[in-house]
């Protein structure tokens, strides 16, 4: 591809978005960026900071101080993990582990819903996409984080798929958590993300529906590989 470009990918939780987003940053070798993983952080933040309480209502006031009150917090992506892999740290400490439980699963939505979260998170993200060459994957790229991105791809595929995907994910990472709960926890984050009032998940008009209910990851490669030439954007 000649001329370095944006790639923004949304769609509903679990859909496999990271995976394809890394698969074809590394076939255009472009940065990935898993955006939700910046949400996770501030829910990890809160929860830490005692402003979740039992029916996962978030004290706004209080997570705002400890966001931004002291000078903003320091949320980043460093290739730490294995075999150079993207890993979140927070505040100098890396928290990809803790950022990964259904605990924060459970709270991760309600904390993504609050406007001045949404704010910082969408600046840190515009700093990071500011040189191009980047896949970046969320629930508000394409609408709000980059309206201009070149590319727009949105995700879906059939629930029990996505909760058989993050069940066998969540079980191969050790964590003990049943299907059921999986399932009803990927419905809620969907009604949240869909129905809150700044920068919903919604599929933007100029994007394309990726449906990989029964796509293998190589076919979901020579998918985009398929989209590159429609657009005359590479060689492939
Ligand atoms: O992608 P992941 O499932 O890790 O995202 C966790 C949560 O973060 C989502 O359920 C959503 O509430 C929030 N999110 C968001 N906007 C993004 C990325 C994630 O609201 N761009």
């Amino acid at each position: 591809m000649t001329s370095r470009i944006i790639i923004a990918i949304d769609g509903y939780s679990s859909t496999g978005k990271s995976t394809f987003a890394k698969a074809i940053a590394s076939v255009l070798g472009y940065v990935y960026i898993d955006t939700g993983a910046m949400y996770r952080a501030v829910a990890l933040l809160a929860l830490r900071g005692g402003c979740v309480s039992g029916d996962n209502a978030v004290d706004e006031t209080a997570l705002r101080r400890l966001l931004v009150g002291g000078g903003p917090v320091d949320i980043s992506f460093r290739t730490s993990g294995p075999g150079g892999r993207s890993e979140t740290w927070l505040d100098g400490e890396n928290v990809e582990k803790e950022i990964r439980t259904m605990e924060i699963s459970r709270i991760v939505s309600h904390v993504a819903a609050l406007p001045f979260v949404r704010g910082y998170v969408d600046r840190r993200l515009r700093e990071i996409g500011s040189g191009k060459g980047v896949v970046m994957d969320g629930r508000d790229i394409g609408t709000a984080v980059f309206p201009d991105a070149e590319i727009k791809i949105f995700m879906t595929a059939r629930p029990e798929v996505r909760a058989r995907r993050r069940y066998e994910e969540m079980s191969a990472r050790g964590h003990s958590v049943s299907y059921e709960e999986i399932l009803g926890n990927l419905s809620e984050r969907d009604y949240i993300d869909t129905h809150r009032e700044t920068a919903p998940l919604r599929m933007a008009g100029d994007a394309v529906l990726l449906d990989n209910s029964d796509m293998s990851i190589e076919d979901q490669i020579q998918w985009f590989k398929d989209l590159l030439k429609q657009r005359h954007l590479c060689g492939y």
